[in-house]
């Protein structure tokens, strides 16, 4: 066959990768899975392959079906722990109740997420354990916040076609606190993905909950699910400067609004538009005293510039850049002992 023989890397073992192949190539050759090592050529030139990646591969054999990868598409985005690239979305699944829903812990997740640049769809599983009113309050709630939630049960089934339809194409990560239902979730999605519900270490040998695991289950032709434990670390990993940003409340008001000082942290500056009353100012409040020990660690372990520079292409995520930049010029900096934003504007300045 002439064609080229593109795929997407399903799984990393040691030094071969799983490749799926397209679905009109698999359905053209009888064959979806091609077991491929990686060409000495991409080898010599340092060029990783990781679970999620677009490829080539060459010189199939259909009989031992095994293969080259030859060609790595460039990647758009790569999260980290466990390495996964090209990824559309996170689905964030919390129950309504057992366990409780905790919206502290809910942000938490949510503001990880925002910081990766990744959308979230967001699943309330259990619903079938509460009242429709109070699955409605919940998702009223969420909706202040500036997220749209549907409440599911993988008990009933409810929700679960629409779920399918949402997350069809692309790759998708699931995540979500332990005991909410992402497993038997995974199992409705996937039926045959063995993996088991309730059971704290599973599938033994292959870590599912190690952070260095990852693999991607077929949803659909065109569709990918990676269950990944990495927005489920509990440190946040925004930059100080971004944290606004990660809630879509205070985004809003910067959008029509700006704070008087470039650099607000928007605590108790004056002419702040962000400080309010809005439920979760307090989780912003918490949440920055927390990347700010977080983040003043790291500076103190390198120069200033040199953890902004390894900042902006931290694992090739997609990285927003602080709206409130722009107007830098126009307005004056508290210019108060935070060297890294200043570095950053100063920078940016050239
Ligand atoms: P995980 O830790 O997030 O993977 O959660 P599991 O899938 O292992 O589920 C944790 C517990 O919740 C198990 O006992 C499941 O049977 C139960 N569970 C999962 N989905 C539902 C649901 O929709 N309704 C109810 N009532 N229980 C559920
Ligand atoms: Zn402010």
């Amino acid at each position: 066959m002439n064609t080229n023989l593109t795929g997407t890397v399903v799984a990393v073992e040691a030094n071969f990768y799983r490749v799926r192949l397209d679905v009109e190539l698999a359905k053209a050759c009888g064959h979806s899975q091609l077991l491929c090592v990686r060409r000495a050529r991409l080898k010599k030139i340092g060029q990783q392959v990781y679970v999620g990646d677009r490829v080539t591969v060459e010189e199939p054999d259909w009989q031992g079906l095994r293969g080259a990868i030859a060609h790595v598409e460039l990647r758009y985005n790569l999260l980290d722990r466990p390495p996964i690239a090209n990824v559309d979305r996170v689905l964030l699944v919390f129950a309504l109740t057992d366990p409780e829903l905790d919206p502290f812990q809910l942000s938490r997740f949510l503001v990880n997420i925002a910081a990766s640049g990744l959308p979230a769809i967001i699943c309330l599983n259990k619903c079938d354990l509460i009242s429709d009113e109070q699955a409605i309050y919940w998702l009223d709630r969420l909706h202040t916040w500036g997220y749209d939630a549907m409440a599911i049960s993988t008990y009933m089934g409810k929700g679960i076609e629409l779920l399918k339809d949402k997350i069809a194409q692309g790759v998708t990560i699931i995540s979500g606190p332990s005991g909410v239902g992402k497993s038997s979730l995974i199992n409705l999605l996937i039926p045959g993905s063995e993996i088991r519900v309730g059971s704290v270490s599973q599938r033994v040998g292959l870590g599912r909950h190690t952070t260095r695991h990852v693999e991607l289950f077929e949803l659909s032709d065109r569709g990918f699910l990676a269950d990944s434990p990495g927005f489920t670390q509990p440190t946040l990993t925004c930059e100080p400067a971004n944290l606004a940003k990660c809630f879509p409340e205070a985004q809003r008001l910067l959008i029509t609004e700006s704070c008087q000082f470039y650099d607000c942290w928007h605590l108790d500056e004056p002419g702040c538009v962000v400080r309010g009353d809005w439920e979760r100012y307090t989780h912003y409040c918490q949440f920055l005293g927390e990347v700010e020990t977080h983040s003043s660690k790291k500076s103190a372990s390198s120069a200033p510039e040199t953890s902004l520079k390894s900042k902006a292409i931290a694992g090739g995520k997609v990285q927003q850049e602080p709206k409130l930049l722009k107007k830098r010029h126009r307005r004056q900096s508290r210019r108060f002992e935070h060297q890294n934003l200043d570095a950053l504007y100063q920078e940016d300045d050239l």
